[in-house]
């Protein structure tokens, strides 16, 4: 028996888990070095939301943090977590993308790459990590742990043994929603250990309450590798806290030899530093559930989930959301919920609860997915919802990204034409987040407010949302706040919405205008594609209810819009 290692995930999966990914840089530096001082196996601080979620709220460069951190971290090697064909983002991208990405990343500071597919389809991890090796990276292959009828141990022992061939350094068992119990880990990594010789890591979360227990069994089944946070960024939705890990595994085989000490000195900053994150700490993160053994939403997607039902305003749906998610999962041919299979199932399952009628808005990654482009699924995708999606249109069965044309030339050119490129690595940072790193690369992006406004009623409002009930003298109102360079619109609570007027087309769900496919008095057929809204970080097709002209068009590509509002209208 070895020592056990720790890789400490607080700058990552801990506050992406916890407070949707919106720690900022400048929280992490002055921690950074007593950090480095610890002796982890390695600091996961990149990947993942965190790109996403930088420049989509923070304001912040991503690669500036990274290289921030590094220049501050220089013993511990730093890990980022890699989706495999989607990087940082929600869907393939083509393999030049891939390659360039990888290098990039390792060249500004990644040691350690830890690499998945949400589909555990190996085939959506080649590039990476040849190309992360060619780097000279270590590479944590992974396998996305889920429980379900086509998910046995012998099919998590032939994808290690694979990524092992493949040249990984070390495997990881990802167990995003905190599903393997003590008795699944034990089994997992003693078959697991049978068959390999790389180092095994296990990633787990608090949600159901097991992973501390689980991580023990681990223990006395030769786990070589713990993720642990923080205690104030651990529990709930993340992972265990790393000093009582230190503290249970003291004097046993298994003992990390890490300093009680200098770990309750940091502990204590990061104690300080949550107060500043109260807000936007949702009590349903923190809590443990174990409903979460049979809906299965990992860490990260659990605080998102409610962020967005907020977002709409129907966070009394949450139950009947989680309740969709199984059906829809199963429909879906069982992903193991990660992303972007986490946003596809949770994305499909809210609007099929919001819309009121089943598969009756399907986004373009749910249809891409059906369509065989995320990979490989672990059971068919249900017949029904093929045909009800795709129609008589067959699926794919090659690796998705053998369909991909190049993208890197014309991505450089559009963000040339667009005049955002200022450093090489902005092109990168275009061809990954087309609709969002515009605004952001021009200085347009502003800070998202961490002020949190007293909730009324009862009712809780937080700086996620932009609704929010405030009263005066007496009299509840509705603000909703717009984006920067927007206006704010007070109405009463009670007061119904404008009267729509005759082909008017409204939004149906919360979001923001990310392209109009149609100019003021163009022909439309009923059906036609009018307009894109994003929402949920999930495209969706708002079509034309009746022929016509358009008659007029109330928004901008980049308006955030509420359901309800009026989009254009149709004569
Ligand atoms: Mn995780």
């Amino acid at each position: 028996m070895a020592h056990v290692k720790l890789t400490d995930t607080t700058l990552r999966d801990a506050h992406q888990s916890l407070i949707a990914t919106r720690m900022r840089t400048r929280d992490m530096l002055p921690i950074a070095e007593k950090m480095d001082d610890v002796g982890f196996f390695s600091l996961e601080v990149w990947g993942g939301a965190t790109f996403d979620s930088s420049i989509r709220y923070l304001n912040e460069d991503p690669w500036d943090r990274l290289r921030a951190l590094k220049k501050i971290i220089t013993k511990t090697p730093l890990q980022m977590l890699l989706r495999g064909q989607n990087l940082v983002g929600y869907r393939h991208y083509s393999d030049d993308l891939v390659v360039k990405f990888v290098e990039h990343a390792a060249e500004s500071g990644i040691d350690i790459f830890r690499i998945f597919d949400a589909v555990n389809d190996i085939r959506n991890m080649e590039v990476s990590v040849r190309t992360a090796k060619l780097a000279g990276a270590h590479v944590q292959g992974t396998v996305c742990y889920t429980i379900s009828p086509v998910h046995p141990i012998p099919l998590y022992v032939k994808m290690a043994k694979e990524l092992e061939e493949m040249g990984c350094d070390s495997l990881c068992i990802k167990d995003m929603a905190g599903l393997i119990s003590p008795q699944n880990a034990k089994d997992l990594v003693s078959a697991l250990k049978d068959e390999i010789s790389i180092p095994i890591d296990l990633h787990s979360h608090c949600t159901s309450g097991m992973a501390p227990m689980s991580y023990l069994y681990a223990c006395e089944a030769g786990i070589d590798i713990l993720d642990t946070a923080f205690s104030p960024f651990a529990w709930g939705t993340s992972q265990p806290p790393t000093e009582t890990t230190v503290a249970a595994l003291r004097g046993t085989p298994f003992d990390t030899g890490l300093d009680l000490i200098l770990l309750t000195e940091i502990k204590k900053y990061f104690e300080d530093m949550k107060e500043k994150y109260r807000g936007i700490l949702d009590p349903i993160s923190e809590r443990i559930d174990t409903n979460v053994l049979k809906y299965q939403i990992p860490g990260g997607m659990l605080s998102n989930l409610v962020s967005q039902l907020k977002e709409q305003n129907a966070l009394d749906r949450y139950e009947e959301v989680l309740a969709e998610m199984p059906r829809v999962r199963e429909e879906l041919g069982y992903p193991p919920l990660v992303t972007p299979t986490s946003q596809i199932v949770g994305t499909q399952a809210v609007l099929n609860v919001l819309m009121g009628e089943r598969y009756k808005v399907v986004p373009r990654e749910v249809k891409d997915y059906v369509k065989g482009l995320y990979g490989r699924t672990p059971a068919p995708v249900s017949r029904e919802i093929v045909l009800k999606i795709l129609g008589n249109e067959k699926p794919i069965t090659c690796r998705p990204a053998d369909l991909l044309p190049p993208e890197l030339e014309k991505a450089t050119k559009e963000a040339q034409s667009l005049g955002i490129v200022k450093k090489p690595e902005d092109i990168l940072t275009y061809a990954l987040y087309p609709a969002i790193a515009p605004k952001f690369l021009r200085g347009e992006t502003r800070e998202e407010t961490l002020e949190v406004p007293k909730p009324t009623n009862g009712k809780t409002a937080s700086p996620l949302s932009t609704e929010f009930r405030v009263e005066v003298d007496g009299d509840i109102f509705n603000v909703k706040i717009l984006s920067a360079g927007g206006t704010m619109s007070v109405r009463p609570a009670e007061q119904e919405r404008p009267k729509i007027t005759d082909g008017a087309i409204s939004a149906n769900i919360q979001g923001m205008v990310l392209k109009i496919k149609v100019k003021k008095s163009d022909p439309v057929k009923k059906g036609d594609v009018v307009m894109v809204i994003e929402a949920m970080k999930m495209e969706n097709n708002i079509h034309a209810p009746h022929g016509g002209n358009v008659k007029d068009i109330f928004v901008k590509e980049g308006s955030t819009v509420s359901a309800g509002d009026v989009l254009m209208v149709i004569s």
